[in-house]
């Protein structure tokens, strides 16, 4: 006796459609996979970094839950900004960079510089006269990180570049910037405390500001692998603070 078999639109057999919807279904996630991966190679970013792997319990002055609801990548669609302040080694490269991916894996474009080689790149671009067309593409990503504001003292024209692509994205994209110096001491960066003064009033207008103050992750891990490997100190590398070079003698 034959099989009983339904069948759906046009006599096809249901099996069949099942299996051609799954086939679609297969198709669509790899498809969506793809773009991920496409997103994430164009952001440039400096390593893939993901919040599965960040310990916010080693972080107390993050405030967890605006980061848990930055990650949903709702500020992307109000266009507001995000300023991650704190000292070296706190995790602010590793949290904007789970940021980015956040938002690559929801489908907005991302592109990731340091401060300094965004202006290196600026520059580059003004005398090999393709600014506009660079300063078109960073208007038009959805997400710009800079990352390590305040680390190089800028000239003034790589800090007028800048300041340009602050005002351009003002309310048409969203913009994280991350710094280990307190706002009062960002003019030092920019030479001019009006223009430091006009961008902060640009960058500032929609913000949230994630501060991480505290011990250097990395010191606390490098003490740590000390206290479990107590060799003679003059047999382990030891810990430099990267802020201060400050050495820590190993114990
Ligand atoms: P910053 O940008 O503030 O100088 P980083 O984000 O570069 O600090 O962090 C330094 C190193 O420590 C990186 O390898 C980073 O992944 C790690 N790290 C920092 N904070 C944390 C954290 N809370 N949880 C897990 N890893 C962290
Ligand atoms: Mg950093």
């Amino acid at each position: 006796m034959g099989r009983l078999c339904f069948r759906g639109p046009r006599g096809v057999p249901l099996d069949h459609v099942r299996f051609l919807l799954r086939l679609a279904e297969l198709e669509l996630i790899d498809r969506e996979r793809r773009m991920v991966e496409r997103r994430i190679r164009a952001a440039h970013f400096s390593a893939v970094k993901s919040f599965d792997t960040f310990d916010f319990a080693a972080i107390a002055s993050l405030n967890k839950p605006l980061v848990l609801e930055l990650a949903r990548c709702e500020y992307l669609v109000a266009r507001e900004n995000i300023i991650a302040l704190g000292n070296s080694g706190t995790g602010k490269t590793h949290a904007c960079l789970a940021l980015g991916l956040m938002a690559c894996k929801r489908g907005f474009s991302v592109a990731f510089f340091t401060a300094a080689s965004l202006v290196h790149q600026l520059m580059e671009a003004r005398d090999q006269r393709r600014l506009l067309k660079l300063q078109a593409q960073l208007a038009s990503v959805k997400l710009l990180i800079i990352d390590e504001l305040g680390y190089v003292r800028l000239s003034q024209t790589g800090a007028e570049l800048l300041f340009e692509i602050f005002s351009q994205r003002h309310e048409c994209g969203s913009t994280i910037v991350t710094s280990n110096l307190p706002f009062e001491e960002w003019t030092s960066v920019f030479g001019s405390q009006r223009l430091t003064g006009a961008l902060l009033d640009r960058l500032t207008h929609h913000v949230h500001i994630l501060e991480l103050n505290g011990e250097s992750y990395r010191l606390r891990q490098s003490q740590a692998r000390r206290r479990r490997d107590p060799r003679p100190s003059n047999e382990i590398a030891e810990a430099v603070d990267p802020e201060t070079g400050e050495i820590t003698p190993a114990s």
